[in-house]
């Protein structure tokens, strides 16, 4: 159900400091990235998905009961379900929490025909409405710092970093894994503005994202990689690719 590729500063490794789980059977899902070091996981793809992946982490030796887990932005197939993990909170920015309690239905994309399936997106509001999964804000966890775009492609000290890029969600996360001067960039579904653009924001806004992430794409000092939110998308060449 996941295909694992593990990566040390940059580089394929058997003992990876970023873990990259790509979903092989839901075209929809987002992949999802384990930070063992730093005991986090970044997005939980699609529900389908999160519901094996415990089990495709032990096969993996990875003790994710201690690990938090973090959303770039609240979307359906970004959030997965976090009960599937028994950790039921899960962490974005506050920026994507207050358009999830303002516009609800917006904010995790129901609107999407593919969210219709299984009624994920409708499942995901009855439990946190339950109060089965809460939403909290990153500022909540000490160890991840929040940055300006700038200061989070110049951050040189190790850490988990977070930076927002407005465009295709209202307060998208991107985050930076520091390790000895090689920065891991999780920018998700950030340069998919014209997927879901948010009408609400403008349109310079949006195109302001999408040149940032194309200047950092082209930063070719051996001391980058960049991840998007999906692999397996039918719409890659828009969500992966910039
Ligand atoms: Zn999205």
């Amino acid at each position: 159900m996941f295909q694992v590729k593990a990566y040390s500063k940059g580089q394929d490794a058997k003992a990876g400091e970023v873990i990259r789980l790509i979903p092989t059977n839901k075209q929809v899902a987002s992949d999802v990235y384990v930070l063992p070091e730093r005991k986090a996981i970044i997005d939980l793809s699609h529900p389908e998905c999160t519901a094996v992946l415990p089990d495709t982490l032990l096969s993996l030796g990875i003790h994710w009961h201690d690990y938090r887990l973090l959303a770039t932005h609240l979307h359906f197939d970004h959030i997965g379900n976090p009960l599937n993990m028994g950790k039921p909170i899960l962490y974005t920015s506050a920026g994507e929490i207050e358009h999830y309690r303002t516009d609800t239905e917006s904010a995790v994309w129901k609107d999407f025909p593919l969210a219709q399936e299984g009624k994920v997106a409708d499942r995901f509001i009855a439990q946190e409405r339950a109060g089965g999964v809460q939403l909290a804000s990153l500022d909540a966890l000490p160890d991840i710092k929040k940055r300006s775009v700038e200061g989070l492609l110049n951050e040189q000290s190790n850490g988990l970093y977070y930076a927002i890029m407005k465009g295709h969600s209202m307060a998208h996360a991107v985050f930076a894994y520091v390790v000895h001067g090689f920065t891991y960039l999780f920018y998700g579904d950030a340069a998919a503005y014209s997927v879901n653009p948010h009408i609400s924001l403008n349109e310079q806004e949006r195109i302001t994202v999408r040149e940032q992430l194309i200047a950092i794409n082209k930063r070719k000092n051996g001391n980058f990689q960049t991840f998007a939110g999906h692999t397996n998308n039918p719409y890659d060449s828009m969500v992966s690719r910039f």
